[in-house]
């Protein structure tokens, strides 16, 4: 069964960008989003378009960095989401916490899609940390969007495989690919 993502976004409280971002991925990966209990309108379409943004954006990170050299294909995409956000109507919000007066911004996004536009987005900016840490998982029955990070306990980020059991499972196959050629070889050298 497909997993849902139940986006909740209300001027009490706005959705943060990473939020916005995470469902982006796991739409991405297969969920279902929801905005406020409204459900996709066309989300298999909606998902193949991601895959297919997402796959554009991973690319431009390790290519040209001026949006200029990504060419026309960049544009449309980001044409595209300007689009689903025209009509968006933004307004500031305060909250008062502990340490005092915090204001925020409460983006009114009409459906789903605009939302995940948004996210898109901000995948792009390069102001903004998450185009160049989305990856997507090299293990072949898994190839899940995800953002890298550093492990709390240190060492580089998980730039390949989205978990370390996904990096155990490649590395094993791997080494058992090599085992077995290694069989074969021996194998067809045997003297008979
Ligand atoms: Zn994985």
């Amino acid at each position: 069964m497909a997993t849902t993502v139940k986006l909740v976004n209300t001027s009490g409280a706005p959705l943060p960008d990473g939020a916005l971002v995470g469902a982006a991925l796991a739409h991405a990966n297969g969920a279902e989003v929801y905005l406020n209990g409204v459900r996709q309108a066309d989300p298999l379409a909606s998902r193949g378009r991601l895959v297919a943004v997402l796959e554009r954006i991973r690319e431009a990170h390790g290519l040209d960095p001026t949006i200029e050299a990504r060419g026309h294909a960049f544009r449309e995409i980001l044409d595209q989401s300007l689009r689903l956000l025209g009509r968006l109507e933004v307004r500031p919000v305060y909250e008062i916490g502990a340490g005092g007066l915090s204001l925020d911004y409460f983006r009114d996004f009409l459906t789903v899609d605009a939302a995940l536009g948004y996210a898109v987005l901000l995948l792009f900016d390069q102001g903004q940390p998450f185009g160049t840490a989305l990856c997507r998982c090299r293990l072949v029955r898994c190839g899940r969007f995800y953002l890298a990070a550093r492990s709390p306990q240190g060492g580089p980020a998980n730039r390949t495989y989205c978990t370390p059991e996904h990096r155990a499972e490649s590395h094993d196959s791997a080494e058992s690919r090599t085992a077995r050629k290694r069989r074969r070889k021996r194998s067809a050298t045997r003297p008979k």
